[in-house]
């Protein structure tokens, strides 16, 4: 196995991947606090950790992921208390968008999703060890960690532990605790608040130690990767690894990684700026391989701007490999067809040699930290070389036999190396764009043939590839006998209903396209 660099945000410059158990790595990234619906930027972070998990798993590694869901917390409060429903109303709801986000965009699910709310007892338990260890103490009903207790904190950020900053922070709580960067491990209830009971009266538990805790129980200690946006690393994951190197006295995690933010217009999307695009906004209008392009375009570490012009660049870019992947099918469905399958000929090596590079430049990419945007370079490349042997294979230069193998060679390089980087992976239905059924509507190509004076009988029973089809005949007719404004009309009738045509040698090929 050729070794994987990674960045650890712990060291600050790239190291070698060595797993805790060999071939196996264990796998964390924070999942969502669910009162609301993600926004584009979280969508990065999920999509980027997606793409590091594929590869690993394309590069023999058996992963285990596991991503919590914060389902206890003060934002999924108040969003309860506005609506007048529930925390758990709210915070259900909000998961199974979450979850159906995720599907949509062809986001593996997690091994294991650990939800908050199940595991208070477990939480419970770490406080309890962390106030016998004296790393905690007891405030009111709240409980806090005593950071001046943990030697190392602010390691992973390099902090500053700047007086002025915490006060504006955290100043609801600053009456509470000894030291302003201490942080809530165990909140006490107010009234009216979901709660559960403890040693300190009843209450509920601070978001980071929800981390430590699922994460230690599911992976154990000294797990691989612990990933999660950038902007969790302070105070969040500072939080987290305090709290868990001072419970289990020994290293929490092996590899530190964090998705670099989306911005618009220079700054980052969040909710508390109010410039956000929600995921499912920006799913009506482009397919979920789209979306993925635009984010595998950019290294994940870097910051990415975000605009409807750079999803219409990724459309454009996904669309040469859908078109590749079209032109290999069509050609190779005719070659099986055709009678001179058996025609013996010296098998045309030059393009799966080249495929065979392509597959270690990709790799090479890959293997360094993770790079999708050169991986990606080398996938058009050798989309390019496809095209043009397809085109070769087209006006028969090369035997049938020969080229069958070929051009499955070559899907089979597009099919593994797409997946590994998660392209191709989301159903088909999603997005709004796509049709319902994915197929054109009957009713446009009942209307389009009617105009076009093509006598069909019983068009209601027919499919809408018998329909197209039937169009398809009536142009080549039109062609034939120099109608060329009837052709040109059911060509541009086709092309608003979706259907995409284009003139190959003998014929021609269409396929929906929305
Ligand atoms: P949250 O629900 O706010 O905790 O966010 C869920 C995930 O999305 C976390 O890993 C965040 O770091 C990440 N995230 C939030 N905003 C952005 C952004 N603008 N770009 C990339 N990732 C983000
Ligand atoms: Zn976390």
């Amino acid at each position: 196995m050729m070794s994987i660099r990674v960045y650890n945000t712990m060291s600050r410059a790239k190291e070698d991947l060595v797993p805790r158990d060999e071939g196996r790595i264990s796998m964390y990234v924070c999942g969502p606090t669910v009162y609301n619906y993600i926004h584009i930027g979280n969508a990065r972070t999920f999509l980027n950790f997606d793409m590091v998990r594929r590869y690993l798993e394309f590069s023999g590694y058996d992963v285990t992921f596991v991503q919590n869901i914060t389902d206890v917390d003060d934002k999924i409060i108040i969003r309860a208390n506005e609506e007048g429903s529930t925390a758990e109303e709210v915070a259900t709801r909000y998961r199974e968008a979450f979850e159906e986000d995720m599907a949509s965009l062809g986001v593996k699910p997690p091994d294991i999703a650990p939800r908050a709310t199940e595991h208070i007892a477990e939480m419970v338990e770490v406080i309890q060890e962390l106030l016998e260890k004296g790393y905690a103490y007891v405030s009111y009903g709240d409980v806090y960690f005593d950071v001046s207790s943990f030697e190392g904190y602010a390691k992973l950020s390099g902090r500053e532990l700047d007086e002025q900053q915490v006060t504006v922070q955290f100043s609801a709580e600053v009456d509470r605790k000894d030291d302003p960067w201490d942080f809530a491990l165990w909140k006490e209830a107010k009234p009216g608040e979901p709660s559960w009971d403890s040693p300190w009266g009843p209450g509920r538990p601070g978001w980071h130690i929800e981390c430590s805790t699922m994460s230690m129980k599911y992976l154990g200690p000294g797990f691989d990767v612990h990933g999660g946006g950038l902007d969790l690393v302070f105070p969040h994951h500072e939080n987290e690894i305090a709290q868990a190197e001072a419970h289990s006295e020994s290293r929490f995690v092996r590899y530190w990684m964090h998705s670099g933010m989306l911005n618009i217009d220079q700054e980052k999307m969040s909710k508390s700026l109010g410039n956000i695009k929600t995921l499912r906004e920006v799913l009506a209008d482009f397919d979920a391989d789209t979306i993925r392009m635009l984010m595998l375009g950019t290294h994940y570490r870097s910051p990415l701007s975000f605009s409807d012009d750079s999803l219409s660049e990724a459309h454009a870019s996904l669309e040469r490999v859908r078109n590749c992947l079209f032109n290999l099918d069509d050609l190779a469905g005719r070659l099986c067809g055709g009678d001179d399958d058996a025609v013996p000929g010296k098998r045309d090596d030059a393009l799966v040699q080249f495929l065979k590079e392509a597959d270690l430049e990709f790799r090479e990419s890959m293997d360094d930290d993770f790079n999708s945007a050169a991986a990606l370079g080398v996938l058009f490349g050798a989309v390019r070389e496809i095209n043009t042997y397809v085109d070769r294979v087209a006006a028969t230069e090369v035997p049938s036999a020969a080229a069958a193998d070929v051009l499955a060679t070559a899907r089979r390089f597009l099919e593994e190396h797409c997946g590994a980087l998660g392209l191709f992976q989301a159903p088909a239905s999603s997005g709004a764009a796509e049709g319902a059924a994915g197929a054109p509507d009957v009713g446009g190509l009942v209307d389009l043939l009617e105009r076009s004076g093509v006598e069909v009988t019983a068009p209601g029973e027919k499919t809408a590839d018998e329909l197209v089809e039937l169009l398809l005949e009536a142009r080549q007719a039109a062609r034939a006998a120099k109608d060329f404004a009837l052709a040109d009309g059911i060509r541009d009738g086709l092309a608003d209903l979706g259907v995409k045509v284009e003139d190959v040698k003998g014929g021609f090929r269409w396929r929906f396209e929305r």
